[in-house]
């Protein structure tokens, strides 16, 4: 039954009112949306789209302005994209994309948006469909943003706290790990020099039987800020390898400034003159160092790592509280039998 509208046209206002009903709908969906036309204009910037973005529905609804929500100069939204059909562009547009989905409806990614008029920098999980008529054209694309800011930022602090060592608060060893990987490769791509320094705190048995766990772990605590000051460049890294052992990647540096940070480092843990009463060498905490430094490295950090090992154990053998850094061939040649350290006091 026709409750409204001219009797003789009875399909022509239930399709009006039908339209109606969904524009209402879409508006009033708590998805913050907006719908493109077939020409990129606006048709519906919905309620939730301008309390995101801060720009009214007034000001972009029958425009191709949308891109001032989140751009400062004309760029297409993902929206445009897909209406465009120019889905192997995406990419190009979303270099910070962490997820990247492309599917017979559409295509999503997530990415770090500055919503310029609304003054806030927001993760967006965005989604962007077509919508078809009967014949197969597409009549409209419909992009959906969601706020997602807050699951990213909890899965960043996971992130950043799974690489920290929970004691020292330096990087630990899986950071390490991958880094070495990473810069392994880049250097070698790059066919620029990569350094690695491995380190041991002398007699630190010793210690911790004189002075108890505590006082340990505090002394690990401060040799672990003493290594990370001492590496000054972004690029460097700084992990606590292993128990009393820390280790540095130091990308595109020779020889010469390898020794350098080597030293750099032992001198400033000896000049924290932490008292070491049982003390293999001198009456305070020092370390040892082993290096090794390669023209171009092998892309497989591995070689560095025990090459580095072997330094170190070098400078154990030699009398402790001293660095050998060393070339990576000579490294190589004077890798050491398969004994622990401690025995070769
Ligand atoms: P060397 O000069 O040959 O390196 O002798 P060392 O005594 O330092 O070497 P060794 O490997 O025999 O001993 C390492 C000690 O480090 C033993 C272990 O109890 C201690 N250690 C490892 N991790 C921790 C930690 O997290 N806290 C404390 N307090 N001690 C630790
Ligand atoms: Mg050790
Ligand atoms: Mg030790």
């Amino acid at each position: 039954m026709q409750l409204d509208g001219p009797a003789t046209f009875p399909s022509a206002s239930a399709s009006e009112r039908d339209r109606r009903f969904a524009m209402d709908l879409m508006q009033h969906l708590v998805v913050p949306t907006f719908v493109l036309d077939p020409a990129g204009r606006v048709l519906i910037w919905n309620k939730a789209c301008e309390r995101l973005t801060g720009l009214s529905a007034e000001a972009v609804v029958g425009t191709a302005e949308h891109w001032r929500a989140f751009y400062a100069e004309p760029q297409p939204t993902l929206a445009d994209l897909v209406l465009e059909s120019r889905f192997s562009e995406i990419h190009a547009f979303y270099r910070d994309f962490s997820k990247f989905g492309l599917n017979d409806f559409g295509a999503a990614v997530e990415d770090w948006c500055d919503l310029r008029h609304a003054g806030r920098r927001v993760y967006l999980a965005i989604d962007a469909g077509p919508i078809y008529d009967d014949g197969g054209a597409v009549i409209a694309v419909v992009e959906t943003l969601r706020d997602i800011t807050a699951q990213r930022e909890a899965q960043d602090a996971l992130a950043t706290l799974a690489a920290l060592d929970g004691l020292t608060g330096l990087a630990n060893r899986r950071s390490f790990d991958q880094a070495l990987d990473l810069e392994s490769k880049r250097c070698a791509r790059a066919g620029t020099p990569l350094a690695l320094l491995m380190m041991d705190i002398d007699g630190f048995k010793l210690f911790n039987d004189s002075y108890g766990h505590g006082r340990g772990d505090e002394c690990l605590r401060v040799v672990a800020r003493t290594v990370g000051n001492a590496v000054r460049r972004s690029v460097d890294h700084a992990a606590r390898y292993g128990g009393e052992e820390f280790a540095v990647i130091l990308p595109d540096t020779d020889l010469a400034g390898a020794r350098a940070v080597a030293d750099r480092i032992r001198l400033a843990v000896e000049a924290l003159r932490i008292p070491h009463r049982a003390a293999p060498v001198g009456t305070v905490v020092t370390v040892s160092i082993g290096g090794v430094s390669v023209p171009r490295p092998d892309p497989d950090g591995r070689n560095l790592l025990a090459a580095a090992d072997a330094a170190l154990y070098r400078a154990k053998r030699d009398g402790r509280n001293r660095a050998v850094v060393r070339p990576m061939a000579l490294a190589g040649r004077l890798r050491p039998p398969a004994v622990p350290l401690s025995d070769c006091a």
